[in-house]
């Protein structure tokens, strides 16, 4: 436990943020201005992590309080442009860490890489002897990235999938082999792409196929990780409404998510609000996450729900989210951008089961926060007063004429940009 809970933590200046961090012993950096320079992306590091750079783009770093995971305390840092989504998941995690906290469950880390082969002559023939293959496969795979296995990873075992050829959307067979890496702390793309490549012509040999290629499935399902909270109907009460109330609207609002395509993807889009954030804050792939995770949204063959809120046994709110989170401690960007490397820092060092762990309660979190606004205040009580923010900046407002507009600007029946040039204009 931290000494310090980091109390009206939103009040502070962000100086008076980075200090109250470092005396809740949160930070072992020697100044503030020590901690701001170790956001900052030199360009002889951003020069090589892509291509054509002509400069940084920046996004704020916020950190959304009071999560407990598995019994430990978490800061979680988050970047994105979205106001709101930390203020959300703080406001979840307080009520749900008063309610004992998050518990998780981590699959093992098993990534998926695939060889997809056609023209295939004997369906039952190329599965059998590929099926037959399978050490030598493994081991194919294992030497062409002999270090994953010195460190204790590595292949190790394959599954042979039949597509059947299908008329309507114009496509012919394939059969696709799975090959099951351990990728320990890393995601493991690069090491996955080089291990499928070197199999693709061992098999192409086999079987006399056309091998299509040899690639990195970012739908890991093999790598899967579940966030659970219990919270009692009593800690729900809300303006009027009675906690069971509260519980069953929640229940209600989920199953039309797990219902309806339409509101799945907006309800999942809030969860990727906060996994998006923490995801890209660590040096991890954003677009590797969403594409898993919507897949894995849709594996009933309708998109759905991530999240399953229940109600249990006692009269409890039961919420569970689980989904693919392929992420690593090392590797990509992780060991090199040193936003990266801090947030890390502030995470504890956790290694790459613990960082699933953080970052699928972090979804739970996002997904309770905003459901309960939606059955109860409403979404826009709370999204609007940041949203008055933001509009006040836009309008030119600095130093205090932020607050002082937008406080002005949330009285007004039309709140937008011309309004809040308007209000501007007569404080001044
Ligand atoms: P890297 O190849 O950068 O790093 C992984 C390497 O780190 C391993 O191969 C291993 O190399 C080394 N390593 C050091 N310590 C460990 C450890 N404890 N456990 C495991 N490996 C360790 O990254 P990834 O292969 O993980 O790929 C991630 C990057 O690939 C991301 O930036 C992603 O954006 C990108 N990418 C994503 C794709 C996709 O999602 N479809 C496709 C292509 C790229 P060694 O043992 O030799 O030291």
């Amino acid at each position: 436990m931290k000494k310090n809970r980091l109390d009206k933590f939103y009040n502070k200046t962000i100086d008076q943020r980075i200090e109250a961090l470092m005396n809740g012993d949160y930070l072992e950096t020697q100044s503030i201005d020590s901690f701001k320079q170790a956001f900052v992306l030199p360009e002889e590091i951003s020069n090589h992590m892509i291509e054509n750079v002509v400069g940084t783009y920046q996004l704020p770093l916020g950190l959304a309080l009071h999560f407990l995971i598995d019994g430990e305390d978490y800061l979680i840092p988050m970047a994105t442009e979205e106001p709101s989504v930390i203020a959300a998941a703080s406001f979840a995690a307080k009520t749900i860490r008063l309610a004992g906290g998050f518990t998780t469950d981590i699959s093992n880390r098993t990534m998926i890489g695939q060889i997809a082969l056609k023209n295939i002559k004997n369906k039952d023939d190329a599965i059998q002897a590929i099926s037959e293959a399978e050490a030598e496969i493994i081991s194919i795979a294992n030497n062409a990235h002999p270090s994953i296995v010195k460190r204790g990873g590595g292949a190790r075992s394959i599954n042979v999938r039949w597509l059947e050829a299908d008329a309507e959307h114009g496509t012919p067979a394939f059969l696709v082999i799975h090959l099951h890496v351990e990728t320990l702390e890393a995601m493991g793309a690069n090491m996955i792409n080089t291990m499928a490549e070197a199999v693709k012509p061992f098999l192409e040999e086999m079987t006399e196929a056309n091998a299509v290629m040899g690639i990195l499935s970012n739908y890991a399902t093999e790598c899967l990780a579940t966030a659970r909270c219990k919270i009692p109907a009593t800690m729900l009460e809300r303006r009027g409404m009675s906690g069971t109330d509260v519980r069953d609207k929640i229940i209600e609002a989920n199953q039309f998510a797990i219902a309806d395509p339409y509101r799945a993807t907006t309800n999942n889009k809030g969860i990727m609000n906060g996994i998006s954030a923490l995801v890209l804050a660590t040096g991890n792939d954003t677009r590797a996450i969403e594409a898993g995770t919507h897949a894995y949204a849709a594996r009933s063959g309708q998109y759905r729900s991530l999240t399953k809120w229940s109600q249990a046994e006692d009269g409890d709110l039961i919420g569970e989210l689980t989904i693919p989170l392929p992420i690593g401690t090392v590797g990509g960007s992780i060991n090199i951008h040193p936003g990266a490397k801090f947030t890390h820092k502030l995470l504890g060092s956790p290694d790459a089961k613990q960082l699933e762990s953080i970052i699928v309660s972090v979804g739970l979190a996002q997904n309770f926060a905003a459901t309960r606004a939606l059955v109860t205040d409403g979404i826009q009580k709370g999204h609007m007063a940041l949203q008055a923010k933001s509009l006040a900046i836009n309008a030119g407002a600095t130093g205090d004429d932020i607050q002082k507009v937008a406080r002005l600007l949330r009285k007004e029946k039309h709140m937008n940009l011309q309004t809040a040039k308007t209000i501007l204009q007569t404080l001044r």
